[in-house]
């Protein structure tokens, strides 16, 4: 019913944008969900993604455009774990604006995943959101969106589930490296350091520590008592590399750098995939460029 309408409004009103009306209307909330849900839709869906390549999904002011895009989506997904309803909650007030039912119109791709906690705290809204930094977690990432699109689109359930399949395999051939790569670096050397502290399932999974400035981009970034506390751990290790997200400010990581005199070895990818075209533009390539440089900077 809610269709017809649309399409009756569509053709009345000229051709607003470029979507294909018989195609499902979906909204993701960054590019990393963008991309897991891209490899199973393929051309079967209209699809948009709100927060830029590059930019912190963490706190964010929608678009007029975004408003217009979730309000006229049939399905919306969003990471869940704090990621956009913490801080400024802008993903909470879009749904809102947008008229749209949790578990109906929209969600949490990260259902099912075993979350892990900020330091010190246990509770709901105390989540870390990076859960997928953790390839199995991309897996059931690629197994929720699946599931949602079949759901509401069934004529297409066996191509999403086709693609599924090969998807879940090659990212479970990169988990597997992944799980093998570190073990060779000495135990001093053995530290990511990156600006935010958005590797807690990452070194669980590939049993390989971290350390950060900031815990959480919606806390202060950079604080002279975050650099000192930095400053003081790395002089106590023998780690050779730092690295830099590619969505945040570098300037902190440059002070820690100064301070320490360790270089800062390469970017990484951890809140959004890098630009078309370039290393890291898909979630598989983020993390496999995360896992070689990272394994090359600590092997040094
Ligand atoms: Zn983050």
């Amino acid at each position: 019913m809610f269709t017809a309408f649309l399409l009756l409004l569509s053709a009345c009103g000229g051709d607003d944008n470029s979507s294909d009306n018989d195609k499902l209307d979906v909204v993701t909330t960054n590019s990393i969900i963008w991309d897991i849900t891209n490899n199973i839709a393929g051309e079967k869906i209209n699809l948009h993604s709100i927060v830029p390549v590059g930019k912190d999904p963490h706190e964010y002011e929608p678009l007029p455009e975004d408003i217009v895009k979730s309000t006229d989506a049939d399905l919306v997904f969003y990471n869940g774990l704090n990621l956009e309803t913490g801080g400024n909650a802008w993903f909470s007030k879009l749904m809102n604006n947008a008229n749209k039912q949790e578990n109906e119109d929209y969600f949490p791709v990260s259902d099912g995943v075993d979350p892990l906690y900020l330091e010190d705290s246990n509770e709901e809204g105390k989540e870390d959101p990076h859960a997928w930094l953790n390839l199995e977690n991309g897996i059931v990432y690629a197994q929720n969106i699946t599931k949602h699109l079949s759901e509401k689109d069934p004529d297409n359930q066996a191509f999403y589930e086709e693609n599924l399949e090969e998807y879940v395999a090659k990212l479970q051939e990169l988990d597997a490296e992944a799980k093998d790569k570190f073990q060779t670096i000495s135990d001093d050397k053995k530290m990511i350091v990156t600006s935010e502290g958005c590797f807690k399932y990452f070194s669980k999974a590939y049993d390989i520590p971290s350390a950060y400035i900031w815990e959480i981009n919606t806390e202060e970034e950079g604080t002279p008592n975050q650099i000192k506390d930095l400053v003081t751990k790395l002089n106590e290790t023998e780690v050779p590399a730092l690295f830099i997200e590619s969505s945040v400010d570098d300037r902190p990581m440059k002070t820690i750098s100064k301070e320490t005199g360790i270089d800062i070895y390469s970017k990484v990818f951890t809140d959004s995939i890098a630009e078309e075209g370039e290393n890291g533009d898909s979630y598989y390539s983020m993390m496999k460029w995360n896992l070689d440089n990272i394994y090359e900077g600590l092997s040094q």
